[in-house]
C-alpha cells in the first residue's frame, strides 16, 4: 500500500533565505506550513554566503586599519599576527547559532521541518528522502520550490584540487598563496580579502575588468585600485589545469585569451568563484516538464508564479537574476500576503534594488547602468553627473597610499529623475541604502539637491554634484 501523504496549506522546499521568510509569514496568517531543508538551517546565506563573508571582510577591514593607522601616527607595532583558526572557529560558532535561532524561530511559528532531500512526484506532491532514512510524501495546496543554488566548477583537468566559495569557508589555515578565479563579485569578495589578510592573490579574469555587470566608471576603478594595492590581477587569462606538485603546493597552467600565450604560476590554493547554478536536478521538475529557461533556472511571472499552478518559485532558483538574499525574503514574504494574507496583486518589483559589493574598497549599485539607462530612455535623455575624489580619510597618507572614491549619477528625462547610482569606496555599502529609498520613491536630480549636505563625509558630494 502507498504511504500515506502529510497534507499542508503551504509545502516550503529550502529553508534559506527566501524559504524560512515566506513559510513564517504565512504561518503568521494561520497557515499550516510544512517546510524541508537538506543541508544547514538558514541555506547559503547564513552558512557560506553573507555572513560568515560578511565577519571575513570585517577582519579583513580591521586588517586595512592596522596598515593605514600609522599614517595617523600610531607606531610601536608590526603588522599584527592574524589568527585565522581561532577566527574560523569563532565564525564557525557563530553560524551555528544562527542555525540555532533559525531552528526556534520555526518551532515558535508552528512550522513542521524535516530534514531531507526533495523531490517532485507529482505536480502537486513531493517525496523527502529523510536524512534518518525512509521516505515522507506531501500534498499541498501551495508549493514553494526554494532551493537556491550553488557554485559552478569548470571542467577542467585538476578541478578536484580546487575549492569554491563553500570550500573558501572550510579552510583550516589562511593560504599564503592563492589563485582565485571569477570576474564576478564573489570572485572580487574573495580576492580582496585574502589580500588584505597577507594571502598572494593571483587573480585570474576572463576579460579587461571586474565585475562586467557593473557600470563602467566602477568595472575601471575597482580593476585599478585591485592593481594598486597590490592583487596580481591576470586579464583576459583562463585557467586550463591545475596540478599537484608537492609540498602542498598546486600548479596552474593557464593561458592568454587574447594571445594563446600559456604560463603557469604555483599556489597553495585554487579558488573558484566562476558563477552559480540553480540547484533544480534532484527535485526532479525538469522531467515533469516545468519550465526552465537555459540556464536552469525555473521560468516564473511576475508573482513569482511558475509554469504549474500552485507552484512558485523564488530567490536564486528562479530566472528574476537578482540573487541576493533580501530579494529572496521581499519575495517570499510578498508571495505569502498575496497566498495567505488576502492582500491579492502583491508582489516585488524587481527594479531599483540596491545591491552591494564587499570589494576593496566597497561598492554600491542601484538601478541601470550608463550603457542600459542610454539603451533604455536614448542618449538625448540621458544626463550624467560625476565626481572622482579622494575622501578626507586618506588626508594624511602618502599619495600612493590612497584609495579612490567615485561616484556616477544618471538621471532620465527633463525632470533628471535619478535612475542609476554607482559609488565605489569606504562605507559605500552603508551610504546606498538611505539613496535606495529616495530612487524607489522616484527621486530627482532636484531632490538629491534639496537635501543639506552632512559635512565632511564622502556621501555629501552625492547632494552636491553639479
Ligand atoms: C559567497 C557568497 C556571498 C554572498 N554574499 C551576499 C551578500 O553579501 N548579500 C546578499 O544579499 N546576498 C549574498 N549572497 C547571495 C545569497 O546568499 C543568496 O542570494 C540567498 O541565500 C538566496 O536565498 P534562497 O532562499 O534563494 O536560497 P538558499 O539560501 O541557498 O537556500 C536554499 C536551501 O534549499 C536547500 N535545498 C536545496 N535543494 C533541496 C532539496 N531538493 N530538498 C530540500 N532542500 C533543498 C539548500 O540546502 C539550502 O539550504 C552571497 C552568496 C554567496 C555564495
Amino acid at each position: 500500500m502507498a504511504p500515506i501523504p502529510k497534507e499542508a496549506d503551504y509545502l516550503v522546499l529550502g529553508i534559506g533565505s527566501g524559504g524560512i521568510a515566506s513559510a513564517r509569514r504565512a504561518a503568521k496568517y494561520g497557515a499550516k506550513v510544512i517546510a524541508v531543508e537538506s543541508g544547514r538551517m538558514g541555506g547559503t546565506c547564513v552558512n557560506v554566503g553573507c555572513v560568515p563573508k560578511k565577519v571575513t571582510y570585517n577582519a579583513a577591514a580591521l586588517a586595512d586599519s592596522f596598515r593605514d593607522a600609522k599614517a595617523y601616527g600610531f607606531g610601536g607595532y608590526e603588522m599584527p599576527s592574524f589568527d585565522w583558526p581561532m577566527f574560523k572557529q569563532k565564525r564557525d560558532a557563530y553560524v551555528k547559532r544562527l542555525n540555532g535561532i533559525y531552528e526556534n524561530n520555526l518551532n515558535r511559528d508552528e512550522i513542521e521541518h524535516m530534514k531531507g532531500r526533495a523531490k517532485f512526484v507529482a505536480k502537486d506532491e513531493v517525496e523527502v528522502a529523510l536524512e534518518g532514512g525512509g521516505t515522507q510524501r506531501i500534498k499541498a495546496k501551495h508549493i514553494l520550490i526554494a532551493v537556491g543554488g550553488r557554485p559552478h566548477m569548470p571542467d577542467i583537468p585538476g578541478k578536484e584540487l580546487c575549492i569554491d566559495s563553500d570550500g573558501f569557508f572550510e579552510l583550516e589555515q589562511l593560504p599564503k598563496s592563492i589563485a582565485t578565479v571569477g570576474a564576478g563579485y564573489i570572485g572580487v569578495e574573495m580576492s580582496g580579502m585574502l589580500h588584505s589578510l597577507g594571502s598572494k592573490v593571483d587573480f585570474f579574469i576572463r576579460g579587461e575588468t571586474l565585475l562586467r555587470h557593473h557600470d563602467p566608471m566602477i568595472q575601471e576603478v575597482v580593476t585599478k585600485e585591485y592593481e594598486r594595492i597590490g592583487v596580481n590581477v591576470h586579464k583576459t587569462s583562463k585557467i586550463v589545469s591545475v596540478e599537484d606538485i608537492g609540498n602542498g603546493l598546486k600548479r596552474v597552467n593557464y593561458e592568454h585569451t587574447d594571445t594563446g600565450k600559456k604560463d603557469s604560476v604555483d599556489v597553495e590554493t585554487v579558488l573558484f568563484a566562476i558563477g552559480r547554478v540553480p540547484e533544480v536536478e534532484d527535485l526532479h521538475v525538469e522531467e515533469l516538464g516545468l519550465t526552465l529557461n537555459k540556464q536552469k533556472h525555473i521560468v516564473v511571472d511576475e508573482y513569482q508564479n511558475t509554469s504549474w499552478p500552485n507552484v512558485y518559485a523564488i530567490g536564486d532558483v528562479c530566472d528574476r537574476g537578482f540573487e541576493l538574499t533580501p530579494v529572496a525574503i521581499a519575495a517570499g514574504r510578498r508571495l505569502s500576503d498575496r497566498l495567505f494574507g488576502g492582500k491579492e496583486g502583491r508582489h516585488l518589483e524587481y527594479e531599483n534594488i540596491p545591491a552591494v559589493v564587499f570589494a576593496h574598497p566597497e561598492i554600491g549599485a542601484c538601478g541601470l547602468t550608463e550603457p542600459d539607462a542610454r539603451k533604455k530612455y536614448g542618449d538625448e535623455n540621458i544626463k550624467i553627473y560625476k565626481s572622482q575624489f579622494t575622501a578626507m580619510y586618506y588626508a594624511m597618507m602618502e599619495p600612493e597610499n590612497k584609495g579612490p572614491t567615485a561616484y556616477k549619477i544618471i538621471c532620465a528625462g527633463k525632470e533628471e529623475r535619478v535612475v542609476g547610482l554607482h559609488i565605489i569606496g569606504a562605507n559605500s555599502a552603508e551610504i546606498l541604502q538611505g539613496f535606495g529609498v529616495a530612487m524607489k520613491m522616484g527621486a530627482t536630480k532636484a531632490d538629491f539637491d534639496n537635501c543639506v549636505a552632512i559635512h565632511p563625509v564622502s556621501a555629501e558630494e552625492l547632494v552636491t554634484m553639479t
